[in-house]
């Protein structure tokens, strides 16, 4: 009997290679579309035989995007596409290898456990719905797709205006889980916290920058191979239409602190950068990083700020970043919230890594940590 790998579906990725032998099924990650990014993969496979071991070969992972980042990875499986788990894997410098025994005649692999296109239609209806957001403004990505700019508040002068972006990087799904959580938060009236928040600050809230990239099964651009983190200097309306309607909006409706969700490769531990290497860094947005990091850390043990980047030099910032760009522009707390794809080293879960779940609880936190602050904010 033959396998059938498949990734024709929404943010699908992977080349079948040859495979004829299951102890040895050669695959390759196919580079985002217009760009040569790769690193996210997700793929089905059908007719396999319950208790058989199968040995899956990913030949190109050197090359990807962050080929050092294999190192300490181990990929995500599920036999029903809802829940997912880790298979240990290992990089020998070329290949990403795991072994996987079925027990199902199906099974789905990624790289991170995947938010959907389906799952994101859910999240808006369930935005507006339960969550009291209304839909401010929609705008569209190059191939069409609806982008959502959510608010939840009535907009009243003197209210902060607190941003929190996800997904620019299409192949890092935990952001959209991570705005998942916080809208799942503002469901809950009884909530003390989010009742202060809520008094002094609207949220808007973007779920999903980069649809056609997600859509695609890209790791890093959109659909005309265009890195969205590195277009906040000129974005334009036929190359990174997803930004210049965000930029076009914050303009409309000001922005008193920004947070732009994404997944680093490597690092494995929640963490933030900001934007200490801008031409007009300021001791007070000094002084609210330090403030949001350890309000943070105070919340959860999923936060830390030991780990992390190298800080920028003074005057070095890129400031195509969007955490640099709006920091500059709104003299605001502009954060970048990196959360990993391996595991979170402080709080280990062998059976999951760092996932959905967990990106949610983050989302919740971080509203928890806004809320501590929020008069500060301007
Ligand atoms: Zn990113």
């Amino acid at each position: 009997m033959s396998l059938n790998i498949s990734a024709d579906f929404d943010s699908g990725n992977i080349e079948v290679i040859d495979a004829s032998d299951s102890q040895r099924i050669e695959l390759a990650i196919r580079p985002d579309s217009n760009s040569p990014h790769y690193q996210w993969f997700h793929f089905k496979v059908d007719g396999l035989i319950p208790g058989q071991h199968y040995h899956f070969r990913l030949g190109n992972a050197a090359g990807a995007s962050y080929g050092h980042a294999w190192h300490g990875y181990n990929a995500v499986a599920s036999t029903d596409h809802q829940s997912w788990f880790r298979v240990p894997s290992s990089f020998d410098g070329q290949a990403l290898s795991f072994r996987f025994e079925a027990s199902h005649r199906q099974a789905w692999f990624a790289y991170f456990e995947p938010y959907s296109r389906e799952r994101h239609t859910r999240l808006i209806e369930q935005a507006l719905s339960n969550a009291g957001c209304q839909l401010l403004a929609t705008g569209h990505s190059v191939e069409g797709r609806d982008i959502a700019l959510l608010r939840k508040g009535d907009g009243a002068p003197g209210k902060r205006k607190i941003w929190i972006i996800a997904q620019q990087h299409p192949g890092e799904h935990m952001a959209e889980w991570f705005i998942e959580g916080i809208i799942e938060r503002l469901q809950e009236p009884a909530d003390a916290a989010l009742q202060t928040l809520l008094a002094a600050a609207d949220l808007y809230l973007v779920p999903n920058m980069n649809p056609d990239g997600a859509f695609h099964g890209h790791l890093r651009t959109n659909a005309r191979g265009k890195d969205l983190n590195r277009a906040w200097q000129d974005s334009n309306a036929q190359d990174t239409p997803e930004v210049f309607f965000i930029q076009q909006q914050m303009e409309q409706y000001g922005v008193d602190a920004f947070i732009d969700a994404h997944g680093d490769e490597d690092i494995p531990y929640v963490f933030t950068a900001a934007c200490e290497g801008n031409p007009g860094y300021s001791p007070r947005q000094a002084a609210l990083e330090a403030q949001f990091r350890s309000t943070l850390e105070g919340i959860t043990p999923d936060f830390q700020s030991l780990h992390g980047y190298p800080r920028s030099a003074p005057g070095q910032a890129n400031m195509s970043l969007a955490c640099n760009s709006v920091g500059e522009r709104y003299q605001c707390l502009a954060l970048t919230l990196e959360m990993p794809f391996k595991d979170h080293d402080n709080a280990p879960n062998p059976h999951t890594g760092w996932s959905g779940q967990r990106s949610k609880a983050l989302g919740r936190d971080v509203l928890g940590a806004l809320a501590q602050m929020v008069q500060a904010l301007r």
